[in-house]
């Protein structure tokens, strides 16, 4: 089969690699009919994630069909239509107990296109199957369901539950990329009171309007102030922080009022400062985390109902083979205004973004 390789920094190759097999009882291969490129695939290109070897095939999202399943895999058969978590889970260790299946302590974790090869490919063999893979319900089209594999609970849990959005709440989203504008359309399920998007890119600040943002601010234009006349001097109940750099975290710390949460998102590459000086006296929570996906079912339903506007992130399309011109594409977002691009299934025609 053709898969996307890693062949260590600043090389990928769409190439033959052999087919996937089981290999354990619980394992299934799907083949993949739908997938898209994460901005961590594009960490992982740089070389800033070096547990990910040489050879390796990279992609942690993907909605496919089950090909063949292991002797131990109950809840899904060859034919189905299923999405493919990108966190596969055990079930049985103490943290996939407790619904914390990315600490999965069992083998699982985020392990496709990381530990194991990934969903990149033609097809790909997806661990614990009975809890890794979520079957698709027929109104459920695949380029919508392939953003629940990662961007969409992401958001949610990491950004919208951990920062415990509730009715009229001011909500601030600092970086509004997939993950950022996914967490202004799940905040929504909450009512909040309003939602301030914030980023440097006007683009972006236009999709976040789109998806429900009530203002916006470029992250240049004192954003702060912004935050501070809109709420009577007060502050934000909830900052999510969707980027993953110093300024932006230290930025949510600023614009959160007393008692409220700063829900950090981001995946960080250096170290933030966290101005205790200022925040001891605030009552001031903050939390961390790497999705778990447990939201995963709940979210398939909200796109079932049509509740979850996902293919509105969908701004470019290839067929599975053009997946190099796809990466391309995806990493020079500033110039083409990708914000998320999808491989496989028709409609195969490229469309060029706005
Ligand atoms: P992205 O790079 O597409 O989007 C980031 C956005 O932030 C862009 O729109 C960019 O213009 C904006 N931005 C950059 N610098 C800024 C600044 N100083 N002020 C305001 N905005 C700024 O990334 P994404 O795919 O949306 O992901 C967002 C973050 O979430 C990344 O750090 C990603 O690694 C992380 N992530 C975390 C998890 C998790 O489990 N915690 C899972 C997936 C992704
Ligand atoms: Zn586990």
């Amino acid at each position: 089969m053709k898969a996307l390789v890693f062949h260590g920094p600043g090389k990928t190759s769409w190439q033959d690699v052999p087919d996937p097999a089981i290999e354990d009882p619980a394992d299934a291969v799907v083949r993949v009919d739908t997938v898209t490129i994460c901005g961590t695939d594009l960490h992982i290109v740089k070389g800033d994630v070096p547990e990910v070897a040489s050879g390796r095939v990279l992609g942690h999202e993907a909605v496919g069909t089950v090909v063949d399943a292991g002797p131990g895999v109950r809840t899904v058969r060859p034919g189905d239509r299923v999405l493919v978590s990108c966190i596969s889970a055990c079930g049985r260790c103490r943290f996939c107990r407790e619904n914390r299946y990315g600490q999965c302590r069992g083998g699982g974790g985020w392990i496709l296109g990381h530990l194991v090869d990934g969903t990149q490919a033609e097809y790909v063999r997806v661990p614990f199957a009975d809890l890794s893979l979520h079957p698709l319900p027929s109104a459920v089209r695949s380029e919508d369901a392939v953003l629940l594999a990662d961007i969409f609970p992401t958001a949610y849990e990491v950004g919208v539950l951990a920062g415990q959005v509730a009715p009229g709440d001011t909500v601030v989203v600092v970086g509004a990329g997939p993950v950022g504008l996914a967490a202004i359309a799940t905040a929504r399920f909450f009512t909040p009171g309003r939602i301030i998007a914030v980023d440097l890119a006007d683009t972006r600040l236009a999709a976040a309007r789109e998806l429900g943002a009530d203002a916006t601010v470029n992250a240049a234009e004192e954003p702060a102030k912004l935050v501070e006349d809109l709420t009577g001097g007060l502050g934000a109940d909830v900052a999510v922080e969707a980027v993953g750099v110093p300024e932006t975290f230290e930025l949510c710390t600023r614009v959160v009022r007393p008692g409220g949460r700063v829900a950090n998102v981001g995946v960080h590459g250096k170290p933030a400062v966290l101005h205790l000086e200022d925040l001891w006296i605030r009552d001031v929570t903050i939390t961390t985390g790497l999705v778990d996906t447990f939201s995963t079912p709940l979210l398939l339903d909200m796109l079932a109902s049509g509740r979850l506007p996902s293919s509105r992130l969908v701004t470019h399309r290839f067929p599975l083979d053009r997946m190099e011109e796809a990466y391309e594409v995806f990493a020079k977002a500033a110039d083409t205004g990708a914000l998320k691009v999808v491989l496989g299934e028709p409609p195969h025609d490229t469309v060029v973004a706005a």
